[in-house]
């Protein structure tokens, strides 16, 4: 007997009580099968939805999804998804079904499930229904389709990138069949909307065989994003020859943290060099590519502001400068941007041949220096400053941009040494300076 939280035990019990089959399935399945926590639980049952709302006609009922067939019910405050036993008919749009009808055998419902991992119902009375291999699917780390992979994912275009993402994230490898099938019908994915095509991105990205599967599948990458595709087969400038730039770009993200900012800011961080382009129009133009391809994917805007930050910022030169250097370094990208830029260095570098791997000192150092900074509340910002426009103004400077620079300038004084951040001497320090100009 699985051990299930309180709220879905109610609900099973009391939709088995009122004579319906009830099961969970998906992903808390899965994920109890492989012994880890699960964090949804879809249930699944004969009841259909004015059924499920009858027998829990006392609690609070939400009509989620009422024509798909699924109904939310508030259990001692807790939503519970409740999905009606369905067949699908023919897919005529490439991502939904064209009608969606009830039935009482769960083994309908299984059918109609993307992957064999994704396709094992398991109920209280009766155990584990598994029509499809995927108790021995997930023993084994394999990732199948249910049925011909051509026409699931023929049916529903997303199942293509639901494969590659479930590979990634589980570490499970794509059975043959469904993998060839994958480059086979790799144009499918272009007519799935962007929102859907990010969010599981996201997830790929993310997961621990993320390497894997953006090497393997890189043919659908390339048309997820065409940006990278010139990537492909590019020598890289400093390199060994030994691989390409996407691959590099490959390694530099999985040698980052999985946390998607770092991540996207890995795989979009070094689009190739236009030629002729000089360092700072290199880095302006690889920025701009970053933002259009995110803001196509629709992803949001405080996001792909952070990861554009820190590909700006990706190519200032941290080897070898002193304390200072990098706190007006920190300074000058915020410390949030500062401390994700030496993480994606530090990634770059370790991508590279160990020759380089000296270089990864002086970046541990700069990390220290900033997160030093950070926690004894160093002054890196203007904010920070003992002083503010209002008291550069009464020392008699007009309102205007000459406040700004001169509270720069006050914070620099700061992060050199040569001042402290305290009032009195702040204000003598930018008087003096005043006089001089
Ligand atoms: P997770 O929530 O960890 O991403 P999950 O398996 O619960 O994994 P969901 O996207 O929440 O995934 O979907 C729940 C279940 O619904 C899946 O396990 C699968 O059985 C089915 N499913 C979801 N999307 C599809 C799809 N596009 N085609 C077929 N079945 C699907
Ligand atoms: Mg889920």
């Amino acid at each position: 007997m699985l051990d299930l939280p309180d709220e879905i035990n109610y609900t099973l019990d009391r939709l088995y009580d009122s004579g319906y089959e009830a099961y969970l399935v998906g992903g808390a399945v899965r994920d109890m099968l492989m012994h880890k926590p699960a964090h949804d639980y879809d249930i699944t049952t004969s009841a259909i939805p004015s059924e499920v709302e009858r027998v829990f006609s006392s609690h609070r009922v939400v009509e989620t999804g009422i024509r798909h067939g699924t109904v939310t019910v508030i259990v001692n405050g807790t939503p519970v998804e409740i999905t009606s036993f369905r067949r699908e008919s023919a897919y005529s749009d490439g991502r939904h079904p064209d009608s969606v009808t009830f039935s009482k055998d769960v083994r309908d419902d299984l059918c109609r499930r993307d992957l064999t991992i994704n396709a094992v119902a398991y109920s209280k009375q009766k155990g584990y229904v598994d029509l499809f291999g995927g108790i021995s699917d997930i023993e084994n780390r394999i990732i199948r389709c249910v049925g011909s992979p051509d026409e699931r994912f023929a049916e529903d275009h997303l199942r293509l990138l639901r494969a590659m993402r479930f590979s990634s994230v589980l570490g499970f490898t794509i059975e043959e069949q469904t993998k060839q099938s994958i480059h086979r019908n790799k144009k499918y994915i272009q007519t799935v909307s962007y929102e859907r095509v990010f969010s599981e991105l996201c997830k790929l990205l993310c997961g621990e065989n993320a390497k894997q599967i953006l090497l393997e599948y890189s043919d659908v990458i390339f048309l997820l994003i065409p940006e990278l595709a010139v990537q492909h087969g590019c020598e890289r400038e400093y390199g060994d020859g030994g691989y390409d730039l996407y691959t590099h770009t490959v390694n530099c993200i999985s040698y980052t943290e999985p946390l998607l900012h770092l991540r996207l800011a890995a795989l979009l961080h070094d689009t190739v060099k236009p030629s002729g382009a000089n360092a700072a129009d290199t880095v302006r133009i690889r920025d701009t590519v970053a933002a259009n391809v995110l803001t196509r994917l629709r992803c949001s805007a405080a996001l792909t502001d952070t990861v554009c930050r820190i590909i700006r910022y990706c190519d200032a030169d941290i080897n070898g400068i002193d304390k200072v250097g990098v706190k007006r370094f920190a300074s000058k990208a915020g410390i949030k941007t500062a401390k994700d830029v030496i993480k994606l260095k530090r990634a770059d570098i370790l991508s590279e041949d160990p020759r380089y791997y000296s270089r990864l000192n002086d970046l541990n150092t700069a990390l220290d220096v900033i997160c030093e900074a950070e926690e004894n509340g160093v002054a890196l910002n203007v904010r920070d400053l003992a002083v503010n426009g209002g008291d550069i103004i009464s020392l008699g400077v007009k309102r205007g941009p000459l406040v700004g620079e001169l509270l720069r300038y006050a914070l620099d004084g700061v992060i050199s040494g040569e001042v402290c951040n305290e009032r009195g001497p702040l204000l003598e320090f930018i008087a003096a300076h005043i006089k001089v100009k």
